[in-house]
Parts: structure tokens; C-alpha cells; sequence
């Protein structure tokens, strides 16, 4: 007899932890959150020491829709004996190490979160979704899947991927293996830039021998964090993002990399500060070499079938240069492609003209299955609901909307969120300026 759930929810990284976190306390609803990892990880391949997150604390897994809520990461910091020391370190970054903390205190208090499970195939018996995982199967009224992205491997490295070419989200793995070595990043994004930091801090018998950073951007930029553009991150914008056509929308996620996808501004304050240092100051140097405008176009074995030879060609001039590599670390990013489980349904799944599938504002996906049960997609969403869906600043705001839709009931409102009036019927309606003794979400609105 299998056990009936209202939902599973699949991966139990940040997107769907905070389904799990948000969910407790509504108390009548059954769910299981089955994730493949033994225990909670938080990309353990590219938690390098000096990592930091890219998002206040407030964006955590719950306070923004719930800062009352016992899982915030305010109430960790109480718990676990640091929240003076916390207030007194006078930075708004969170160690990305810590935030692994935070994620693992949290689950370890939810019985519905389950490691070492992975789920192999899900199908439907017309009434429900069948879950099968490596420890047994379930039947679920509702999924969430939060299986996170694929690391982006560029056709070039296809096949070639090993201990000397590797993508930047296993760097954590080789970092015994590059002292002397000539090692050349790829991808000029965060992950990139993370890499080319620690491997520039790397100093005496454990130094690169030379060190290239090559990007198809135009230059080394940093994250937009400035105020009116975190608004893109805010709800109201997610939601007018959704309304407008499929082709606005991309022209919109172009215009919009650098609110998503920059380099940290420290981050590359500290890089240009070792360069530098190591250029006039330091007395040990390492050869080092950026490489701005240059899109890799060939990878294949050097001399001898020793070492690497890469092609990059470059994009405003489309001459050709070509540089050695011992090692190759591929910061390329990452995609969404269909998870295998999925693939016994993939026909009953409406996709966009790119292959994702085709998200509804509350992130369930349109298929050929009743309306009464639904698949969530978590952190799939980007072309459909903007640059923030990728990122944590509206996890908790997203795992809100799908209780909202399973439960039918408005759990957690959803308040006006901008200062900017993103589509006209938003600017025809007034918004009076709130009195500021109303408390907008009134205890009987609680779960
Ligand atoms: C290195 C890195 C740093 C980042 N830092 C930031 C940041 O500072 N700020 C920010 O806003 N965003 C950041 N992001 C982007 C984004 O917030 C993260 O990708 C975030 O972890 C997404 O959460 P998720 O739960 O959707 O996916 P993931 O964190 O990838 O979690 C997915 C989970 O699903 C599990 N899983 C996969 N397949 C199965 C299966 N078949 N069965 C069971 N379980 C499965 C995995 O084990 C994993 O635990 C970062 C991304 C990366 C790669």
C-alpha cells in the first residue's frame, strides 16, 4: 500500500526547503521532500572558504513572507549562540558556509525532508503522481520539483571532462592538484570569478604556475545591487514579468544579466587588488593573463598529447589566439534540461520554443493531466518569471504562492512589493500611503 500525499516535493536544496519550512505549520497538509544528497549539502563542490552569499539574510527561507516563523535565519543565529557576535560583525555578508548551516538547522527539524532518496521515475495512474525513489515509492497528490540546474558544459569540452578539464561547480574537488600547474578559467561570471580569487591566494610551493581568465563578456562587471534594480526582484515585478509576451521577455532577461549575473563588486575589488600586488608588489609572481571579448572555440590536446591547447576567438574582432592549459576550469553556468524522472510524462508537459516547460504565474506547469493535480516548478522559471526566479531572494515569496494555490486559501497574502508602478493598470490604481500603525497581515491571515 503505498502512502498518499498531498505533495512530494523532489530536492530539498533552498527552492524546496522552504516549501518544507512554510508548510509546517499549516499542519493538515501531508507532504515528503526527498533529496538524493546523504545529507544537506549546498553546492559542496564550489563551497570555497572565502565564498560569500549574494543575498541579505532577509531573503532566508521564510522571513520574507513569514518573519515570525521559527526557521528564519535570525532564530538560527539565536539558537546556535551567535546573534550578538552576528549584529556586531557589521557586514550584511553571510559566509556561503554558513548559509549551508542555516539550510542544514532547518531541515534537521523538518521529519518531511529525507535524505539519501533520490527519485528515478514519476509517472501517473489518472489519479495521482507516482513517485518512485531509491527508498521505496509514494502517491502524490501534488509535486514540487526543485532539483536544481545542470553544471553548463560548452560543446567544445564535450567528452574532454576529467581530472585536467573540469566545470567550476566540482573546482572544490581538484584544488590538490593545480600547485605549479598552468591553469585557465573559462566564464567570466560569479563562479569564475570565485575561482580566479582563490587561485590568485594561492602563494609559495602551492601557487598556479600562470593563470589565464578568458570571458565572452566585454569585461570583468560587477553585480548591479543598486536599489531600483533589486526591484526586479521583488514579486510585484515577477508578477508584470509574467503578464508580457515570450520575446519581450527575453529581450527584458538580456538587458537585465548584469542584476543576476555580475561579479561582486568586493569580489572584484579583491581580485584586482592581488593582481596588482602580484604584478609590482609581491616578490613570488605568477603569470597571469585576462582575456575580456574571447569566446573558447576549439579544445584539443597539446604536443605530445600533454596538456591542453585552446582556441578563443575573439568577438569584436573575430581574430583567433590560442593558449596553453595543464588544467581547464569551465565557469560556464548552468541549465535547466528536463530531470530523467520526468521523462515518462515529457509528452504531457507543454514546453516553451527553448525546451522548458511552460510555467503558469503560480509556477505550476501546464500539462495533459487533471487540473487538480499540479507540478510545481522551482527555480525553472527565469525565461517565464524573470532573473529572480534563479535566484534566493524569492524563494520564500515562491513556496508562498504554491501553498497558496495547493491549500486554495491565501496563507500568505500577497502585499504590494515596489516603489516602481511596472504596468499601467498598477499605476491607474492608488495606492495610498499606508498608516503606520496598520499591520497589514493580521494574525487571523496566518497558517
Ligand atoms: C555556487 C552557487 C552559488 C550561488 N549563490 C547564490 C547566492 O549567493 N545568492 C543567490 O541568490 N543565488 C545563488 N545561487 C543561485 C541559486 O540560489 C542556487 O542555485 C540555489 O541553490 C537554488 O536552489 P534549488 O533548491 O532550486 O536547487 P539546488 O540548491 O541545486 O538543490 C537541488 C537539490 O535537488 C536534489 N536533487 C536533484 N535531483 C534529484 C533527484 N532525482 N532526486 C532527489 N533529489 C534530487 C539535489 O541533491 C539538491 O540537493 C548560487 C548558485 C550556485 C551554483
Amino acid at each position: 500500500m503505498l502512502e498518499h500525499l498531498d505533495l512530494v516535493g523532489i530536492g530539498a536544496g533552498p527552492s524546496n526547503l522552504s516549501v518544507a519550512a512554510l508548510s509546517a505549520p499549516i499542519g493538515r497538509l501531508r507532504c515528503k521532500f526527498l533529496d538524493r544528497q546523504p545529507t544537506q549539502r549546498w553546492y559542496p563542490g564550489l563551497m570555497l572558504s572565502a565564498a560569500v552569499l549574494q543575498v541579505s539574510h532577509l531573503k532566508d527561507l521564510v522571513t520574507l513572507v513569514d518573519p515570525t516563523s521559527r526557521y528564519t535565519f535570525l532564530n538560527f543565529l539565536a539558537r546556535t549562540g551567535r546573534l550578538h557576535r552576528f549584529a556586531s560583525l557589521h557586514t550584511p555578508l553571510i559566509a556561503r558556509r554558513e548559509y549551508e548551516s542555516y539550510l542544514r538547522w532547518v531541515s534537521d527539524q523538518l521529519d518531511e525532508v529525507q535524505f539519501g532518496c533520490a527519485v528515478e521515475e514519476v509517472t501517473f495512474d489518472g489519479q495521482a503522481f507516482r513517485v518512485e525513489s531509491t527508498r521505496g515509492a509514494y502517491a502524490a497528490q501534488h509535486l514540487s520539483i526543485g532539483v536544481g540546474p545542470r553544471p553548463y558544459v560548452p560543446e567544445v569540452a564535450t567528452g574532454k571532462l576529467g581530472e585536467d578539464v573540469f566545470h567550476s561547480s566540482d573546482f572544490g574537488y581538484h584544488t590538490d592538484s593545480l600547485a605549479g600547474r598552468d591553469v585557465v578559467v573559462v566564464g567570466g561570471g560569479q563562479s569564475g570569478a570565485e575561482v580566479v580569487e582563490h587561485l590568485l591566494q594561492l602563494s609559495g610551493r602551492d601557487a598556479v604556475g600562470s593563470l589565464t581568465w578568458a570571458s565572452r563578456r566585454i569585461g570583468f562587471q560587477p553585480l548591479d545591487e543598486s536599489p531600483f534594480t533589486n526591484e526586479w526582484f521583488h514579486p510585484d515585478y515577477v508578477r508584470y514579468f509574467h503578464g508580457l509576451s515570450q520575446s519581450r521577455r527575453s529581450q527584458l532577461l538580456d538587458a537585465q544579466q548584469l542584476a543576476s549575473d555580475g561579479i561582486s563588486k568586493g569580489l572584484l575589488e579583491s581580485i584586482y587588488r592581488r593582481l596588482y600586488h602580484n604584478d609590482f608588489v609581491d616578490s613570488d609572481r605568477i603569470r597571469t593573463t585576462l582575456l575580456p571579448g574571447r569566446e573558447v572555440t576549439g579544445l584539443c590536446r597539446g604536443p605530445g598529447g600533454r596538456g591542453w591547447r585552446m582556441s578563443l576567438t575573439h568577438i569584436d574582432t573575430g581574430e583567433i589566439d590560442s593558449v596553453g592549459a595543464d588544467i581547464v576550469v569551465l565557469a560556464t553556468g548552468y541549465h535547466f534540461p528536463l530531470p530523467e524522472f520526468l521523462h515518462p510524462l515529457g509528452g504531457r508537459i507543454a514546453r516553451t520554443n527553448c525546451g522548458l516547460p511552460q510555467l503558469a504565474a503560480d509556477y505550476s506547469v501546464s500539462w495533459a493531466g487533471p487540473a487538480g493535480n499540479k507540478m510545481f516548478f522551482l527555480n525553472a522559471g527565469k525565461l517565464s518569471h524573470g532573473i529572480a526566479d534563479p535566484n534566493l531572494s524569492l524563494a520564500s515569496w515562491r513556496a508562498a504562492t504554491v501553498l497558496n494555490t495547493i491549500t486554495e486559501t491565501p496563507l500568505y497574502p500577497d502585499l504590494r512589493s515596489s516603489t516602481c508602478s511596472w504596468d499601467v493598470a498598477d499605476r491607474a490604481a492608488t495606492h495610498p500611503p499606508v498608516d503606520s500603525g496598520v499591520d497589514l497581515l493580521t494574525e487571523s491571515s496566518r497558517p
